[in-house]
């Protein structure tokens, strides 16, 4: 579906399947022994003088409501719960009489072919709007009873019937259908004050079909072919003529009153995708879309249907063979090729993917809309070859259409193109949910955010975490699954993308479909130890990113790109998995970096903010760990913080691990106290800052208490650091006969103060132990 400024607009598909007519004849006889012979096509002829078709003088239009204000017209709500799991549809064998005189009235005669599952089956039901006049119900053996209930016509078979056997049911009907869903059947000349042609046409998604065709009315059940013959009575108007799905077979004449239009559409059809559209189309071209198949080259014939020459049309829809180059390429085949492809103009407010032949509004807008020729072209793969099962699953329809026209804007605009048409369809609603709960609301099945832009976002995350040629895989193996020309749920579809990459996708499509919302990351980061190894510029940079999204609850598990640019002007991606409410690593990037860029694609439907450096303990850095204590002595440190200083509250979360007789003051963070045990001591230290934003962070510390034989420190003594050169950090030691002020400063080879390492008071006696990672006040790395 698609929008225009005009109206809303909505895109939908179309899928056909060719199968021989051999094939359909053997269909036509079921085990029970019956024969769709010559009484069957005996009755298809005499249609007219078997029915009464009611009066065809009063000029009334089809019940229509005026299009308000709403983003959808009436809903037709909800749907009675039918069971029809006892048969499985083969064919549809249509036959539909409309006169221009009197438009709004149909009558017509479907037969439904199908093979029954059930055993002991006696009776099946068939969709059909209350409205409709049911005349009669037959078998090839003669008529069968049948009866209303609502918009249900409870069929009564000729007798039991068992598993495999093979039954056809004929319904005569006559009616004026409804405006229903997003149209249903209409008959109108003027409705959006631009066409000023009578057109009869139908746009029957996501429920309407059953207004104007008995049918069973589900996608879940597609019947394998369709054929569809609909005489038109137009006197003296051999312009008037009948677009619908597949082959076009012939036209017969009935002098100069009536002509009748044959088609057959051989693949599987959805009955919401069959379509009608009935006009004096006055401009009508032809054209070819030449491929490959295994069998060699081939040449599909394309039709476009509309009412006066128009060259900006012309061109727009002359875009229709790159395309379908394009999605073939991508996708696999256009799945109808061995029957055509079509546009037509009909009376509607969306366009629709009619199964091989789309319709589309007569629209100034749309002249110029290349993007809802790609739509619309997109679900002739995804929603007519590969149909949802059910409205819930809408998003394989219409996400895959819109994701479908970033890979148009791809082809024509490239890497940029396709990322800042993702970037226009983002959507940013933190409540609701792909999965579509509530299938009686018709807003819900089609809504633009959810189902259509997070949709197409869900396949432009998941080719980010298959990356290009896995994904395409992965749509390769969805394409030629057992959901070709059928229909398919989420699972079905994640299935097909598992088989194809081997990689598990249940959190990716758990969170995206079935969950809310997106992650909101803050992260930040610290450049860590220089010189990792000797004679390299490689470092480390820390890490932090928290997810602090609060209208969800779920927690996102994705891959996320990081970007280092380099002074030189050079720079590197490197993709990390955040798949926690707090992910701290360190990343080793080959040289000191000037800027680093979270997701600089905007592949992760995400909102993200860099943030002060809040890791507000830094346990990796071995220049600001605790110092050691020792016993019986007088023990000062302060647990090492960055720019927050005083605005953290520190909390021991293991008091058992503490040395006893320390103690640590929440505000400050200095560690003071005399202990009385020697030993290790590791604890786990909390820090909370309340700024702006609500941090925590964690880390391990330790304290060694050791004994000291205070005689022996009778000097102030500061010893050779070591080792010397060194690359990560580099041990200082230093003795103090007792308390004292201590500054230890280190220079480089000119003289130059680089960093102020120590200036605090220590108790003493005691012995000291710093290290040094190489980094100077600025926090870069200094040669060492
Ligand atoms: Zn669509």
């Amino acid at each position: 579906m698609t929008l225009f400024s005009e109206f809303t607009f909505s895109n939908c598909c179309y899928l056909r399947l060719i199968v021989p007519v051999a094939a359909i004849l053997v269909l036509l006889l079921g085990t029970n022994g019956v024969v769709l012979g010559q009484d069957y096509e005996r009755k298809w002829d005499n249609f007219e003088s078997q029915q009464d078709l009611g009066p065809a003088s009063t000029k009334s239009k089809t019940s229509m409501a005026a299009f308000g204000n709403d983003v959808f017209p009436l809903a037709c709500g909800e749907r009675p719960s039918t069971d029809q799991s006892n048969y499985d549809v083969l064919m549809y064998d249509i036959f539909l009489k409309i006169t221009k005189s009197d438009p709004g009235f149909i009558a017509g005669r479907v037969t439904c072919l199908a093979k029954i599952v059930e055993a002991n089956t006696e009776t099946i039901e068939i969709d059909l709007a209350e409205n409709m006049t049911v005349d009669s119900v037959y078998s090839p053996e003669g008529r069968l009873d049948s009866e209303r209930d609502g918009e249900v016509i409870v069929v009564t078979l000729d007798g039991k019937h068992n598993e495999g056997d093979t039954i056809s049911v004929t319904t005569f009907y006559r009616g004026r259908p409804i405006f229903c869903g997003l149209q249903g059947y209409d008959a109108d000349i003027d409705k959006f004050r631009t066409i000023n042609h009578l057109c009869i046409s139908t746009l029957s998604e996501p429920s309407s079909a059953r207004t104007w065709w008995p049918c069973k009315d589900r996608m879940d059940d597609k019947a394998d072919s369709f054929k569809i013959a609909v005489q038109v009575h137009a006197p003296l108007d051999q312009n008037f003529i009948c677009v619908t799905n597949g082959h076009h077979d012939s036209t017969t004449t009935l002098g100069e009153t009536a002509r009748t239009f044959y088609y057959t559409e051989s693949h599987p059809m959805s009955t919401y995708l069959f379509s009608l559209a009935i006009s004096d189309y006055g401009y009508k071209w032809e054209d070819t879309w030449t491929y490959k198949d295994n069998d060699g080259q081939k040449i599909m014939p394309l039709y476009y249907y509309t009412f006066e020459k128009n060259s900006d049309l012309i061109q727009t829809w002359g875009a229709v063979p790159d395309i379908l180059d394009l999605f073939s390429d991508w996708f696999g085949i256009y799945p109808f090729a061995d029957e055509k492809y079509g546009h037509v103009n009909f009376q509607a407010g969306y366009a629709m993917e009619h199964q091989t032949i789309s319709s589309f509004p007569w629209a100034e807008s749309l002249k110029h809309d290349t993007i809802i020729v790609a739509h619309e072209l997109a679900h002739q793969w995804w929603g007519n070859m590969i149909t949802c099962e059910s409205w819930h699953h809408c998003w394989l329809n219409e996400g895959w259409a819109r994701y479908s026209e970033a890979l148009f804007r791809e082809s024509t605009g490239g890497h940029r193109g396709y990322h800042a048409y993702m970037n226009a369809i983002k959507c940013t609603l933190s409540v609701g949910r792909v999965y579509v709960d509530d299938t009686t609301d018709i807003n819900a099945i089609f809504d633009e955010e959810l189902v259509y832009n997070k949709g197409a976002w869900v396949l432009h995350m998941l080719r980010h975490k298959l990356g290009d040629s896995l994904f395409k895989a992965g749509i390769r193996g969805y394409y030629h699954s057992d959901c070709q020309y059928s229909s398919a749920t989420t699972e079905d579809m994640r299935d097909a993308f598992e088989d194809s990459t081997d990689i598990d996708l249940h959190p990716f499509f758990d969170q995206w479909i079935y969950g809310e919302g997106y992650p909101i990351y803050h992260w930040s980061y610290l450049p860590g130890p220089a010189n990792l190894t000797s004679g390299s510029t490689e470092r480390l940079i820390y890490f932090r990113v928290e997810q602090v999204q609060t209208a969800t609850s779920q927690v996102f598990e994705m891959p996320v790109d990081l970007k280092f640019k380099y002074a030189d002007g050079e720079s590197k991606i490197v993709r990390v998995e955040i798949d926690s409410l707090l992910n701290r690593f360190a990343v080793r990037v080959d040289k000191e970096c000037d800027t680093v860029l979270f997701d600089p694609d905007k592949w992760v439907l995400c909102e993200e903010r860099h943030v002060d450096w809040r890791g507000i303990i830094i346990p990796d850095d071995p220049s600001v760990a605790l110092h050691n204590g020792t016993l019986d002595s007088l023990y000062n440190d302060t647990i090492y913080t960055s720019s927050e200083i005083g605005k953290c509250k520190f909390e021991i979360k293991d008091v058992d691990s503490f040395p006893p007789g320390y103690k640590l003051n929440p505000d400050s963070g200095i560690i003071s106290g005399t202990c009385k045990e020697t030993g290790t001591w590791v604890f786990t230290v909390v820090a909370t800052l309340n700024d702006d934003i609500t941090l925590t962070d964690t880390a391990t510390l330790s304290i060694v208490v050791d004994t000291v034989i205070k005689s022996r420190i009778e000097s102030y003594t500061l010893h050779p650091n070591y080792p010397n050169p060194f690359n990560a950090g580099t041990l200082i030691k230093f003795d103090l006969p007792k308390q004292a002020h201590v500054s230890i400063d280190i220079f480089n080879i000119l003289g130059q103060k680089v960093r102020t390492l120590v200036n605090r008071h220590f108790e003493g006696p005691s012995s000291q132990e710093i290290i040094w990672n190489g980094y100077n006040n600025a926090g870069r790395a200094v040669s060492s």
